[in-house]
């Protein structure tokens, strides 16, 4: 089975083949960390989550990055009343808690652009080398891409430079074209010295564009799978993050994949506009699971019309979403009640979809057509039909990270006591410890590490004693 996907670079959609075979690298652009999260930024988390959730399923290894962007003009304009890391920080911490609301899995890596500047250096260092970047004309730390340089600058957005706007990054006196762009600005009087490094040109911080060069490199190697990030950020974000990278001679994204918007009533979401739906606003008008349902109905590189009833979120769009999700929720407690549902596999109508570039509308069709062909089971009275159905559609779910009994939708509930989650956890680590004891005995140490592994991504530590194997929460 080979997974296709559309690559923004070439406009088609191309047969998915990872450098290694089995293994799946993935940098995808994560938020400037300047101001709340809103859904646009929560839609985005959401499809490349879902990606990653479906290569996996089809059996690769995935090593999901999503970088925070952390210092940036934007940071330190918002940052009024507050030392701009705080500011930072603070809004990294609504974004995690964002994405965690939804069902978003935790990157493998998360960087934070502040702990690569080294990196950065050493790219911006390589391009002055090959002579695709320069040090200001003007006598200033600031250092410039050289976009006349690489014939190849517009590839990604098919433009030529001279139709392209000039970078406002800078002073356009110290640039050799108004178009190149900034890898390293050089520190402004008004700026706090902590967001500024000492540099080979000058103290000064990064350009955004370098930081994602640099981080997807560090994390992913000189060549990876797939670059992701929003519609809004192919130029000139990607273009850069593509002209800088191939110019210092690395491989960067074999596909460039980009998530569509969200719009509201027909409107593109705006300051102006005042229309902006937040995370916050999201998630206090609909169940979590819900909003996520609602996100991963449409088609990941379509543009998603939200509509409200008369500005109220507590209707239109979300209202429908509600009713269908619920429909599935209460074919799966009918099920429920007449047995225990059975392990079962995707449908291949359901795989045949999500092969074919993410078709999320498709594979989210497929699963109402086995809710309702598991109700019509129930109605008359085949049980065994009905809870095969049943467990084909939790085995969608779960590949859609919409299962309602996965533990995300419960975290913090009042039903369960924390004793019943301590035993329902050290259950869950036996288990798993005498999975990895058989696999030892059976000397599959691969199978072995991945369990110690698995569990150490969950704050699980292992101690293995010369007959015992003790575990405790790091
Ligand atoms: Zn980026």
């Amino acid at each position: 089975m080979t997974v296709r996907i559309y690559d923004s670079k070439q406009q088609a959609i191309v047969d998915l083949r990872p450098i290694r075979p089995g293994e799946v690298s993935m940098y995808v652009c994560g938020p400037t960390v300047q101001s709340s999260p809103h859904i646009g930024h929560v839609r985005s988390a959401v499809a490349y989550d879902v990606w990653r959730r479906w290569l996996e399923h089809r059996g690769n290894r995935v090593t999901f990055v999503r970088n925070v962007t952390d210092i940036d003009d934007k940071v330190l304009v918002n940052a009024v009343d507050e030392p701009w890391w705080a500011l930072a920080y603070r809004i990294e911490l609504e974004f995690t808690a964002a994405y965690r609301a939804v069902g978003v899995l935790a990157p493998t890596y998360e960087p934070r652009a502040t702990a690569s500047v080294p990196e950065m250096h050493a790219l911006i260092a390589l391009l002055i080398e090959r002579g695709h970047a320069y040090p200001a004309l003007d006598g200033s730390a600031d250092v410039y891409f050289d976009v006349r340089s690489w014939p190849r600058y517009g590839a990604l957005t098919r433009q030529s430079i001279d139709r392209m706007e000039p970078a406002a990054d800078a002073d356009p006196r110290g640039k050799r074209d108004p178009r190149d762009f900034a890898l390293w600005k050089a520190r402004k009087r008004d700026e706090p010295a902590s967001a500024s490094w000492e540099s080979p040109w000058g103290t000064g911080r990064p350009g955004w564009h370098i930081e994602c060069s640099a981080m997807a490199r560090k994390y992913l190697g000189d060549a990876f799978d797939i670059h992701g990030g929003g519609l809004d950020l192919r130029f000139p974000h990607h273009e850069n993050e593509l002209a800088q990278s191939t110019a210092a001679g690395l491989g960067f994204a074999s596909v460039w994949s980009h998530n569509g918007l969200v719009n509201v009533d027909g409107e593109k979401m705006s300051k102006s506009l005042g229309n902006s739906i937040f995370a916050a606003d999201l998630l206090a008008s609909v169940r979590p699971i819900v909003a996520r349902y609602f996100l991963v109905a449409s088609h990941y590189r379509s543009t998603i019309d939200l509509r409200t009833a008369g500005g109220s979120l507590e209707g239109g769009s979300l209202a429908e979403a509600e009713a269908a999700f619920g429909r599935i929720e209460s074919m799966l407690e009918r099920a429920r009640r007449v047995g225990e549902l059975p392990e079962r596999t995707v449908p291949d109508a359901f795989g045949a979809a999500m092969d074919d570039d993410l078709s999320t509308p498709q594979a989210v069709a497929a699963l109402h057509e086995t809710t309702r062909a598991a109700n019509a089971a129930l109605d008359a009275g085949d049980e065994a039909a009905a809870l095969a159905r049943a467990g084909e559609a939790i085995a969608m779910l779960r590949v859609l990270g919409l299962d309602p009994a996965d533990a995300v939708w419960h975290s913090g509930s009042s039903g369960t006591s924390g004793a019943e989650q301590s035993a329902a956890l050290a259950s869950l680590v036996e288990t798993l410890l005498a999975e990895r004891r058989q696999a030892r005995a059976a000397k599959d140490f691969a199978a072995s590490d991945r369990i110690r592994d698995a569990l150490a991504a969950a704050g699980i530590l292992v101690e293995d004693g010369r007959d015992t194997t003790t575990w405790s929460i790091a």
